[in-house]
């Protein structure tokens, strides 16, 4: 039998581990792009032989698009985990919510967990696909093309899709790094879904993304999880075009009920959205290290079986 005593210390002990302390960034506020492009060089500067800073491009109206990948794996051909926030520019929490793993991943390295995932994966963020949505409070870009809507997707024909650079750049990033999992943060719901978006068909890997979705719903203490398309059915999504093309395991975080939270309220949410991160990172793990349950099986053209 087991000792009540050691399961409370057992489940402290966890909530430990998942309880981010000291931030280098102060989340009882939102950050400007100037202040979130000066952490990113910050990071990688402090730490050039884990945080890599790269620029992607420009977006329409000319910010600044980039990312930082941390790894301990020198290898360029190591798995990469993709976090990305702010592909609807209102949705600000969920920009703080990469801001905020990069911060604990970071500050975390030395941790035996994160320093096991840090040594197997590269684990790549991107605070904003729509720097021109964040500046301008929009859900949309600046023209008012939504890019979370302007992915090839399996009913979404390529020649229909990639309007915008800001998504070009994330499909470019996408061929150019072996993503094996994903997660996009959105705020204005609190639910976890995966692929496929566009139909009711469950997708040929639904028992995996369900064991992931219901690792990270459990840490982040959401009760939603779904097939994204019974949230509701959309087109040109983000994790069904890095799902069909790549075999990506990807995932829609949505991490708080309003788009923009009070910012009292911006600490607590990107708390759970680290424990949710940190959670899918280790159940992603554990998934890929199962024989029978590896990397998506990718067919014909590049695209993962229907
Ligand atoms: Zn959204």
């Amino acid at each position: 039998m087991k000792s009540p005593l050691l399961q409370s210390l057992k489940l402290i002990l966890v909530v430990l581990w998942l309880s981010p302390t000291a931030w280098a960034l102060d989340f009882n506020r939102y950050h400007d792009q100037d202040e979130i492009a000066a952490f990113l060089r910050t990071e990688a500067l402090n730490n050039p032989e884990l945080v890599h800073f790269e620029i992607l491009g420009k977006s329409a109206q000319g910010r600044e698009i980039s990312i930082v990948a941390i790894t301990k794996n020198l290898s360029r051909d190591a798995p990469a985990i993709y976090f990305n926030g702010t592909h609807h520019g209102n949705e600000r929490a969920s920009t703080e919510a990469v801001l905020a793993v990069i911060d604990y991943l970071v500050r975390g390295q030395n941790n035996s967990s994160i320093d096991r995932l840090l040594r197997r994966y590269r684990i790549i963020l991107q605070p904003m696909v729509n720097p021109d949505g964040h500046a301008l409070n929009l859900r949309t870009d600046s023209r008012g093309i939504d890019p979370n809507r302007d992915y090839a997707t399996p009913n979404k024909p390529e020649k229909e899709a990639f309007q915008l650079v800001e998504t070009r750049l994330v499909r470019d990033l996408m061929i150019k790094e072996k993503v094996v999992a994903s997660a996009a943060f959105h705020s204005g719901l609190e639910a976890v879904l995966w692929p496929w978006c566009h139909t009711p068909t469950l997708s040929q890997h639904d028992p995996v993304f369900r064991t992931l979705a219901a690792s990270v719903a459990k840490t982040m203490q959401v009760n939603r999880t779904s097939q994204s398309f019974y949230d509701y059915q959309t087109d040109g999504e983000y994790i069904d075009f890095a799902y069909m093309r790549h075999g990506t395991y990807a995932l829609t975080f949505e991490v708080a009920q309003e788009a923009t939270p009070m910012p009292n309220h911006l600490d607590a949410v990107v708390r759970r959205a680290v424990r949710g991160s940190m959670s899918f990172l280790k159940a992603v793990d554990e998934v890929l290290s199962t024989p029978q349950a590896r990397f998506p099986a990718i067919v014909g053209d590049g695209q993962a079986s229907l």
